[in-house]
């Protein structure tokens, strides 16, 4: 069976009607590409960098990071890698940084949320990604956004990062912004973040969480936690109604995405795009020609 689904590695993963699903891996470490490849990635729809922060006892410099991302565009060149900015909290510690005691971690100080008040972590991050892409089709997408004043912070910031490039002669390219839309405010606001943002990726792990109020990593809170919850797809459905109308892409790129009853309604419901662990990019091709 398993040899079976091989033979759905590389299919074009376009639906009867003719609509082309980007099948996409998601990656926490350059260690991963070549499987990634192997697995009939179409590019990477989530490049988690916690762990270039979380393996090591200093906070990764500038060269460093641009390194990296360097490296990681040109493996999948000319597809798109969508790089996420880092989405460390409380219950992550990173050397290098100083998080307070917090009674609510996953309700905390994480994700962009540290990153705007820690500018000296954030802009060396987001100077790489730029840099990086003069090489390949690099994507920038920010975690955790409940507020559009966050994400226009953010644009800020980049802004800033171009002007500081420019004057040191650094080459830089162009990058699309996207948002994870993982907060219920997020879902509920989706028409507004939708002419600020380029792209949405529903990041359904945490919409989860948030939507259900029930901690993703509690076992005894397994029935609630359920993506598939008419909650959550009500969710999903607003932000992929406010995407589409705004003209601007929606992806998946939570455990969900590769769910074979969702992916389906995914579809449906206006997703173009599915990033998932390369183990499961086969089946999610199958499932998707079969549409
Ligand atoms: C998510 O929340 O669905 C997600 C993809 O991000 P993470 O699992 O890293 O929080
Ligand atoms: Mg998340």
């Amino acid at each position: 069976a398993r040899e079976q689904l091989a033979a759905f590695a590389h299919v074009e993963p376009r639906t009867r009607d003719g609509k082309l699903i980007e099948v996409a891996a998601n990656l926490g470490s350059l260690s991963e590409v070549d499987a990634a490849l192997k697995a009939g990635a179409m590019g990477v729809g989530l490049f988690r960098t916690e762990l270039l922060f979380m393996e090591r006892k200093v906070l990764p410099t500038e060269d460093e990071q641009t390194a990296i991302y360097t490296e990681l565009a040109r493996a999948f060149a000319p597809r798109p890698v969508i790089v996420r900015t880092l989405d460390v909290g409380g219950d992550k510690p990173v050397a290098g940084i100083e998080f307070p005691e917090e009674e609510n971690p996953f309700l905390g100080w994480r994700g962009v949320r540290m990153c705007l008040d820690q500018p000296e972590i954030f802009r060396p991050q987001l100077k790489a990604l730029l840099r990086a892409a003069v090489v390949g089709n690099i994507k920038v997408m920010v975690p955790m956004i409940a507020d559009i004043s966050e994400l226009k912070a953010v644009k800020a910031l980049v802004e800033e990062c171009r002007t500081e490039l420019r004057s040191q002669n650094v080459p830089f390219g162009e990058i699309e912004l996207g948002i994870m839309m993982e907060t219920p405010a997020a879902a509920l606001t989706a028409n507004e973040l939708a002419t600020e943002a380029d792209f949405f990726s529903i990041g359904t792990n945490d919409l989860t969480q948030y939507v259900m109020a029930a901690d993703r990593l509690n076992p005894r809170l397994v029935k609630l936690n359920r993506a598939d919850h008419p909650a959550v797809l009500k969710a999903v459905d607003m932000i992929c109604q406010a995407a589409t109308k705004a003209g601007i892409w929606v992806g998946v790129c939570g455990e969900a995405a590769a769910r074979e009853d969702l992916i389906p309604e995914f579809v449906r419901m206006g997703v173009t795009e599915l990033s998932m662990s390369p183990a499961s990019i086969a089946r999610a091709k199958k499932r998707i020609i079969e549409l």
